[in-house]
C-alpha cells in the first residue's frame, strides 16, 4: 500500500482539535505560494471553492472540468439548502448538535474529528456565501430564513427556493472566474482526467482528454486535489446529473488510493417515481417539501386505485407520523425510505406499478394558503408538473425512493489527503464526513467546508516540503499513465459489436439495485458478483462505440465512464458483503431489529473499510483495511427517531 491508513486526527479535545492544528500546520510564505501548481480536478462546489480560494492565496491553480462551463457542474442541481450551526431561530442549536445529529445520522460510522470541524466551519461558508451576494431566502424583517431538513429538531437549513445549488455555484464561480482573471487559476473546461500519475509514492499530476479535440495531455503539478462528486450512477438511474461518474477516483484507486465504504449508498425517499423502461433519469423532490407536506398511502390495498381525495383521513397511513412520532415526516432519508419499500412491498403502495408513496400539501395550503407553499417550492411544484402532468396543489405528489448520493469515496486523512501523498480528496468525492447515511443539506455544507475553509490550510502543510519537486511531463511515470490512456481508448473503440453501452449499463444498474440497493442480502450479493464479471465481458465484447478518438465524441466518453462502473460495481458488491451488519442505508437484511431497523455490529464493524486495488474481479479480490473509528464524545447508541 503506498502511504498509511493513519487518520492524523490530532489530539486534544474535540472542539480544539482544529484551531491547534491550523495553529500548527507548516505554512508557505506568500512569495513561495507562486512557485506552485495545483491541480485541481472539479469545478463542483467542492472543486470550484477550492480552486478560488487557492488561487485567492497566489497559488497556481490549473482546474478542469468536462462540461462546457465550470458553472454546470452537478452541484447546480442541489435544491433544498445547506445546513449551518448558526442557531438564528435560538431554538436550541449548537456547533455540538449539528455534529451529534451528524454521527448519529451517519450511524456512528464517521469519524469524530472531521464531523465536528464540519460543524463548526458551517457558519463560516454561510458569512463568505452572503458576502458573494447569494441570494438566501429571508423573513420579512430582512432576517437570513432557515427551514428543517430531515434527522434534526431544529431549523438550520439556509436556503434560496429550490435552487440553493445552482445560487451557491454562481458565487463561488464568480470567485473563480476573479481568479481566471487574475491568472492565478488557469481554467480547461471540457477536459476529463482519465488517469492519475504517481511519481516516487507522490502524486505529480494527470492525463487528460481534450473532449473537444480529443487531445491527450500530461499535466505536472505539486499536488492533486480530487473534487469530482460520487458515483451514483452506477445504478444507471439516478437523481444525478447524466455525467457523473467515477472515472477520475476509481482510476486513482487502480493508482493505488483506497476506496473507503464504497456500498454506502443513500437512497433518497422523495423523488418523482420510475415510469418507463427508457427513461435515463431519475427527478429528486427536495426533502424540503417534507417540511410542509405529509407521506401518506391508503391503510388498505383495496383503496390504492382511487383517487386520493377520495380516501377519507381514517382510511389513510401516515405511516412516518405513526412510526417515528417525534420527527414525523422528517425522519431520516434511508429510515424514511426503507419505510416506503416497505408499505409498497406490502402492496400499498400507489400509481403505476405500486411503486409510489403520496406526499400531500393539502394541510400545509389550508393552513397557510396557496400563495406560502407556492413561495417555498414554486419551482419544485412547477418541476414535478412538467414531468407527471399533475398539479401538486390539487392532488398530492407521488414520491418513490431513488439513488441520489454516495457516502462512499476515495479514503482521506484529517488532512483531506488519500493515502497518496499528494493526492487530495474533497466534497462528495471523499468518503470523510456522512458515514452511513448523509443528512440532508450536509452536502453543500461539506464541499464548501471542504473547499473554503479546510483545504487551504492542510495543502499548504503538505506543500511545504515539496518546493521544487515538482517532476517534468517527460518522467517515465507520464508516459507509462498516457500510453496506459491511449491503449484503453484505443480498445474501446476496437470493441465494434452492435449493443448499445446504455443497454449494459441499464442491467448493470437494475442489478445493483436489486442486489446491492436498498436492502442486501448475502445471497444476492453473491448473485451480483457472480454476474457482474459476466456482464463486464459482454461490455468489451459487444457494444458499439461509434466514432474517433481524434474528435468530439460522446459516445467515447460514456464508453470510458460505463467500463469503469463495471468495475467499481464489483467493488461495491464485496464491500456490501464484507460488511456483515445494517448501519444507515446499508441494510443488510440477515440484520435489523424486531422492528425492521438497521442493527449494528459496533464490535467488528465500527471501522471504515478502506480497499486496495489488486487487480480486476476474482484473480485478485481487493484487499481490506480497515480504520478503526474512535467515539471520544458521543456514545454509541441505537439509533432512534420515534
Ligand atoms: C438533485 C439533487 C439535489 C441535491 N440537493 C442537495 C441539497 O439541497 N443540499 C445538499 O447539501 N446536497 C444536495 N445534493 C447533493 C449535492 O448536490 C452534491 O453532493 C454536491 O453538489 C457535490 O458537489 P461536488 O463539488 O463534490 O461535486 P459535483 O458538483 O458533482 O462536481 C464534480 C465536478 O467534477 C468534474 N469531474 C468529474 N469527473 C471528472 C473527470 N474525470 N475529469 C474532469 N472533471 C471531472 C465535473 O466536471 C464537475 O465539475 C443534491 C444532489 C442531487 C442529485
Amino acid at each position: 500500500m503506498i502511504g498509511s491508513l493513519e487518520a492524523k486526527v490530532p489530539p486534544g479535545p474535540i472542539d480544539k482539535k482544529w484551531t491547534a492544528h491550523r495553529d500548527h500546520s507548516r505554512l508557505v510564505s506568500p512569495n513561495n505560494r507562486r512557485k506552485f501548481e495545483i491541480i485541481v480536478v472539479g469545478t463542483g462546489l467542492a472543486g470550484g471553492s477550492a480552486a478560488a480560494t487557492l488561487g485567492e492565496l497566489g497559488y497556481q491553480v490549473k482546474c478542469f472540468c468536462y462540461q462546457d462551463s465550470p458553472r454546470r457542474a452537478h452541484s447546480i442541481a442541489a435544491q433544498g439548502g445547506i445546513n449551518a450551526a448558526k442557531n438564528y431561530q435560538n431554538d436550541g442549536d449548537s456547533v455540538y448538535r449539528l455534529f451529534y445529529d451528524t454521527i448519529k445520522g451517519g450511524d456512528f460510522r464517521s469519524r469524530e474529528a472531521n464531523v465536528y470541524r464540519l460543524a463548526e466551519v458551517s457558519s463560516n461558508i454561510i458569512d463568505q456565501c452572503v458576502a458573494q451576494g447569494v441570494p438566501f431566502a429571508r423573513e420579512y424583517g430582512g432576517l437570513l430564513a432557515n427551514r428543517s431538513f430531515g434527522g434534526a429538531q431544529v431549523s438550520r437549513t439556509f436556503y434560496a427556493r429550490g435552487q440553493t445549488g445552482q445560487q451557491l455555484l454562481l458565487g463561488c464561480y464568480q470567485a473563480l472566474c476573479r481568479q481566471i482573471a487574475a491568472g492565478t487559476v488557469q481554467m480547461f473546461p471540457q477536459t476529463e482526467m482519465l488517469d492519475a500519475v504517481i511519481v516516487d509514492g507522490h502524486a505529480k499530476g494527470i492525463v487528460t482528454r481534450n473532449l473537444v479535440s480529443g487531445k491527450i495531455e500530461n499535466h505536472a503539478a505539486d499536488a492533486v486535489v480530487l473534487a469530482t462528486g460520487g458515483y451514483g450512477n452506477a445504478f444507471y438511474l439516478s437523481t444525478n446529473a447524466r455525467g457523473c461518474n467515477v472515472t477520475a477516483t476509481y482510476r486513482a484507486y487502480k493508482k493505488g488510493a483506497l476506496f473507503a465504504n464504497p456500498c454506502f449508498t443513500q437512497i433518497h425517499p422523495t423523488c418523482i417515481p420510475h415510469s418507463g423502461e427508457y427513461q435515463s433519469k431519475l427527478t429528486l423532490m427536495s426533502e424540503s417539501l417534507r417540511n410542509d407536506g405529509r407521506v401518506w398511502v391508503p391503510k388498505r390495498k383495496e383503496d390504492c386505485n382511487k383517487p386520493p381525495n377520495e380516501i377519507p383521513e381514517k382510511d389513510r397511513d401516515y405511516y412516518l407520523e405513526r412510526k417515528y412520532p417525534s420527527y414525523g415526516n422528517l425522519a431520516p432519508r434511508d429510515i424514511s425510505s426503507r419505510a416506503a419499500k416497505e408499505v409498497c412491498d406490502e402492496g400499498r403502495g400507489v400509481g403505476p406499478a405500486g411503486r409510489g408513496v403520496y406526499l400531500d400539501f393539502a394541510d400545509a395550503i389550508k393552513r397557510l394558503g396557496e400563495n406560502t407553499i407556492r413561495e417555498r417550492y414554486g419551482n419544485l411544484f412547477e418541476v414535478y408538473e412538467k414531468i407527471t402532468g399533475e398539479n401538486a396543489y390539487k392532488v398530492p405528489m407521488r414520491i418513490y425512493p431513488a439513488v441520489h448520493y454516495t457516502m462512499g469515496g476515495l479514503w482521506v486523512d484529517y488532512n483531506l489527503m488519500s493515502n497518496i501523498p499528494g493526492l487530495f480528496v474533497i466534497g462528495e468525492a471523499n468518503f470523510s464526513d456522512h458515514g452511513a447515511n448523509r443528512l440532508g443539506a450536509s452536502a453543500l455544507m461539506q464541499g464548501l467546508a471542504d473547499g473554503y475553509f479546510i483545504l487551504p490550510y492542510t495543502l499548504p502543510n503538505y506543500l511545504a516540503g515539496q518546493m521544487g519537486k515538482r517532476p517534468s511531463t517527460d518522467h517515465a511515470e507520464f508516459k507509462k499513465a498516457e500510453s496506459d490512456v491511449r491503449t484503453k481508448i484505443d480498445n474501446l473503440l476496437k470493441i465494434n459489436g452492435k449493443f448499445s453501452l446504455d443497454s449494459v449499463h441499464r442491467e448493470l444498474g437494475a442489478l445493483l439495485w436489486d442486489k446491492c440497493g436498498m436492502a442486501r442480502n448475502a445471497k444476492g450479493l453473491q448473485e451480483a458478483l457472480g454476474k457482474v464479471p459476466e456482464l463486464r465481458e459482454r461490455f468489451w465484447r459487444e457494444v458499439r462505440v461509434p466514432g474517433d478518438g481524434e474528435d468530439f465524441n460522446q459516445a467515447l466518453e460514456r464508453a470510458g465512464r460505463v467500463a469503469d462502473f463495471l468495475e467499481f460495481a464489483e467493488l461495491m458488491c464485496i464491500d456490501a458483503l464484507a460488511r456483515d451488519e445494517s448501519c444507515g442505508a446499508h441494510f443488510r437484511e440477515e440484520h435489523q431489529t424486531p422492528e425492521g431497523e438497521a442493527l449494528r455490529d459496533d464490535e467488528k464493524f465500527a471501522s471504515v473499510f478502506a480497499w486496495e486495488f489488486q487487480g480486476n474481479g476474482q484473480i485478485a479480490p481487493p484487499k481490506l483495511h480497515r480504520e478503526p473509528l474512535h467515539f471520544e464524545t458521543v456514545h454509541l447508541t441505537q439509533r432512534s427517531y420515534k
